[in-house]
C-alpha cells in the first residue's frame, strides 16, 4: 500500500465497508492511514441496512465518525416509508448491536443521480427532502451526492434548507453552481477528480472558492488520484488532492490542512 499523506489530513468521504468488498484490508487501510498522520476521517454511508456492518467494521477508531443515509439508488427496491424509518432507527442506534449509540454524526450520502436514473425523478427527490428533515430534526449535517442535478438539487437544498450545514461531496460542477451552493451555506468537498489532466475547470473552481469552505475527500474506494489511476483507492491517497487544492488556493499544503482542520470542527462541532 502506497501512501501520500501529512500530518493533519482529513478525509471527509471514504466507505470503508465498500472497501472492504472490494478486497481492500479497510482496518489495516485506515490503521496505516493513522499511523502516517490521518487526523479523522468520516465513514460515509450509501444505504441504512448496512449500518450494522459499518459500525462493526470501524468502530474502535476513535478517530472515525460515521454518517448514515440512503443513495439515491435506494429508491429502486425500497419504499421511502421504509428508507427513512430505517435511517431514523440508524440515528437513534437502534438497528445495531454494539454500543454504538450518538456515533451518528451526519446524514449521507444523499442526494440525486440523474445520470443512472434510478428508480424515478420524483422517487429521488421525495427521498432527498425526507432524509434532509431527519438531518434537521437531529441537528445533523449532510453530506450531498449530485450527479448531473444542478438544478434540482438547488431548489431541494431552497424548499428544505439543510439546518446543520452540510458538504456538497466529490463536487464537479462549475462555478455558478459552487456559487450558489456556498450561497446556501453548505462546504464543498473535492475529490481525486481534482487531479485529473483535463479537469481544468474543477480547478479553476477550487482556486475561487472560499479556503474556509473547503474539504477534501478520497471517495475510497473509487477516484483514484491521477497519480495513482488504475489502483483501488483508500484513504493513505488524500495527499494528492491536498496538494492540488493547496496549488489551486494558492497557499502550502501545511496552511490548508490547518485550514480544514478548523472548518472540520466547525462544521462537527458549531459550539467551539
Ligand atoms: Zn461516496
Amino acid at each position: 500500500m502506497d501512501f501520500n499523506l501529512h500530518k493533519g489530513m482529513i478525509d471527509t468521504h471514504f466507505h470503508g465497508l465498500i472497501m472492504e468488498k472490494n478486497g481492500i484490508d479497510a482496518k489495516d487501510a485506515v490503521l496505516e492511514a493513522f499511523r502516517h498522520g490521518m487526523d479523522f476521517m468520516v465513514d460515509v454511508g450509501t444505504k441504512t441496512a448496512d449500518i450494522t456492518d459499518r459500525i462493526d467494521l470501524l468502530s474502535s477508531f476513535d478517530k472515525i465518525i460515521f454518517t448514515a443515509g440512503n443513495y439515491p439508488s435506494e429508491v429502486e427496491n425500497n419504499s421511502i416509508e421504509n428508507l427513512t424509518d430505517s435511517l431514523e432507527k440508524s440515528i437513534l442506534g437502534l438497528n445495531y448491536s454494539t454500543d454504538s449509540k450518538g456515533k451518528i454524526s451526519g446524514i449521507g450520502e444523499i442526494g440525486l443521480d440523474w445520470h443512472w436514473n434510478y428508480g424515478t425523478k420524483k422517487l429521488q427527490i421525495e427521498l432527498f427532502e425526507t432524509q434532509i428533515i431527519l438531518a434537521n430534526k437531529y441537528n445533523l449535517p449532510i453530506f450531498i451526492h449530485n450527479r448531473e442535478a444542478d438544478k434540482e438539487i438547488l431548489e431541494v437544498l431552497k424548499k428544505t434548507p439543510p439546518e446543520k450545514g452540510g458538504i456538497m461531496h466529490c463536487f464537479s460542477s462549475d462555478y455558478t453552481m459552487a456559487a450558489q451552493v456556498l450561497d446556501l451555506g453548505l462546504c464543498i468537498s473535492f475529490a481525486g477528480n481534482i487531479t485529473y489532466k483535463r479537469n481544468n475547470k474543477l480547478r479553476e473552481v477550487a482556486s475561487k472558492i472560499p479556503q474556509t469552505s473547503l474539504f477534501l475527500e478520497t471517495d475510497s474506494p473509487y477516484l483514484s488520484p491521477r497519480a495513482v489511476r488504475g489502483k483501488q483507492n483508500h484513504p493513505g491517497h488524500i495527499g494528492y488532492t491536498y496538494s492540488t487544492a493547496a496549488e489551486c488556493q494558492n497557499i502550502t499544503v501545511p496552511e490548508l490542512i490547518q485550514i480544514v482542520q478548523r472548518s472540520f470542527n466547525k462544521l462537527f462541532n458549531p459550539e467551539l
